[in-house]
């Protein structure tokens, strides 16, 4: 079953985009961390992260990947600002540099598109993170293939 999940999600990236920025986790190293070991082995992050990678080849697509050192997380997104005190267990934030209010995965997808789009010199476009398109197949209750 998480196979073909990561099979149907990864497929439906590859169709919609023809670039695709992610953030190369070191999920090896994260394993070693027990309070979240047992989440990054169940959701078989290595098997979803070369999905993508060679279907958007088949495609002549482009993955772009996004060093884990990059401040991805603890940099606000509207204005720069870096959260020096972030904790894992810290869901949403407050900059109260500009007033920005935002979920932590929300933040550090906008901020790897970014710096993504910057890589490949494509400065700051007005795209939104992947999630969008993709809430036809993912939903609050689970999964969903309409
Ligand atoms: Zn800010």
């Amino acid at each position: 079953m998480r196979t073909d999940f990561n099979h149907k999600v990864s497929t439906a990236i590859a169709k919609h985009y023809d670039t695709v920025v992610i953030e190369d986790l070191n999920t090896q190293g994260m394993t070693q961390n027990h309070r979240i070991a047992k989440s990054i082995l169940d959701q078989g992050w290595y098997q979803f992260k070369k999905m993508p990678e060679y279907k958007l080849q088949w495609r002549s697509g482009e993955i772009i990947k996004i060093g884990m050192f990059d401040p991805s997380s603890k940099m606000y997104s509207k204005c720069g600002n870096i959260k020096h005190d972030l904790r894992l267990s810290d869901r949403t934030y407050h900059c109260d540099f500009c007033g920005l209010t935002i979920d932590r995965d929300l933040n550090a997808a906008i901020n790897i598109l970014n710096m993504g789009m910057i890589r490949v010199g494509k400065g700051f476009p007005e795209f939104t993170p992947v999630e969008i398109p993709l809430a036809g197949y993912l939903n609050h209750e689970g999964i969903s293939y309409v």
